[in-house]
């Protein structure tokens, strides 16, 4: 079979054209950043796991009701999605203080918040991934009310719906990134989910003892990244039968 043709390249991902119209081929690396690139790193069997632990929380969301861009997974690194409008922005939801917020605010990690916060971020490398209001938003044209409207009560649902789920497993989601696309089907256009919900955009903390499985691991070199990620595959009941350590890399892909 011929190889694929790439799109485009991220951080953590490749994207080829799918084998339909409409849909692409989403292919999760081992590649790490933090700091928008500042610091590289690779963790072994990472983008097995994300590509597992992402197509079930994208499953789990579509069975209530919530649309992806998720069409089902392909093999141990990728999986098939429909081709959306990226829209650029990155949607950050928290439910417990930490990372940026801690940092900025002066406030306490850890700190359970009263109410969760939805921040949006303008995605954007060379600028750094600043953080925007609705105002800059819609002035720029990034997105319009009502999308965002769809966006914001899409993204209350997913936190309700991920808070309940995780804590079933014993994890606290503290926060988490999503990313949203538009969808045209027969002249009508639809917000979906895109991207991924793994522990590269979540921050899980174990509920007891709060020990970190994502990858501020990583950021903080806290060491055992892998075993963090394995273990919210582990508790989720979806660890690789084969193991994470598939260490193919896109180049072998059929
Ligand atoms: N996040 C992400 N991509 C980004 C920035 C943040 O997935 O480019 C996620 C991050 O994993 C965390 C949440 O969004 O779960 C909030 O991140 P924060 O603003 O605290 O930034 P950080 O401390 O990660 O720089």
């Amino acid at each position: 079979m011929a190889r694929r043709r790439q799109l485009y390249e991220g951080k953590a991902k490749i994207l080829f054209e799918g084998p339909e119209p409409g849909t692409l081929v989403q292919y999760f690396k081992d590649d790490a950043t933090a700091g928008n690139g500042a610091k590289k790193g690779t963790i072994t069997g990472k983008g097995v796991l994300n590509n597992r632990i992402s197509e079930y929380l994208m499953t789990r969301l579509h069975e209530i009701g919530i649309p992806t861009h998720f069409i089902r997974r392909l093999n141990m690194r990728e999986q098939l999605i429909r081709e959306v409008e990226i829209i650029p922005l990155e949607v950050v939801v928290r439910n417990v203080a930490a990372g940026s917020l801690a940092t900025r605010l002066g406030i306490t990690e850890g700190q359970r918040l009263p109410r969760s916060i939805i921040e949006y971020y303008y995605k954007n490398d060379q600028l750094n991934d600043p953080m925007v209001a609705e105002e800059h938003i819609t002035c720029f044209g990034w997105a319009a009310t009502q999308d965002l409207d769809d966006m914001v009560a899409l993204t209350l649902r997913v936190n309700d719906f991920l808070t309940g789920l995780f804590l079933g497993v014993g994890i606290t989601l503290v926060d988490f990134k999503l990313e949203f696309g538009r969808l045209w089907e027969n002249e009508e256009m639809r917000i979906v989910l895109a991207d991924e919900i793994s522990p590269d955009n979540c921050r899980l903390w174990d509920a007891k003892t709060g020990e970190k499985m994502d990858k501020d691991r990583f950021r903080r070199d806290l060491g055992k990244v892998e075993e963090g990620y394995q273990e919210v595959a582990r508790r989720l009941g979806i660890l690789p039968e084969a193991g994470p350590r598939d260490m193919s890399g896109p180049e072998v892909m059929q």
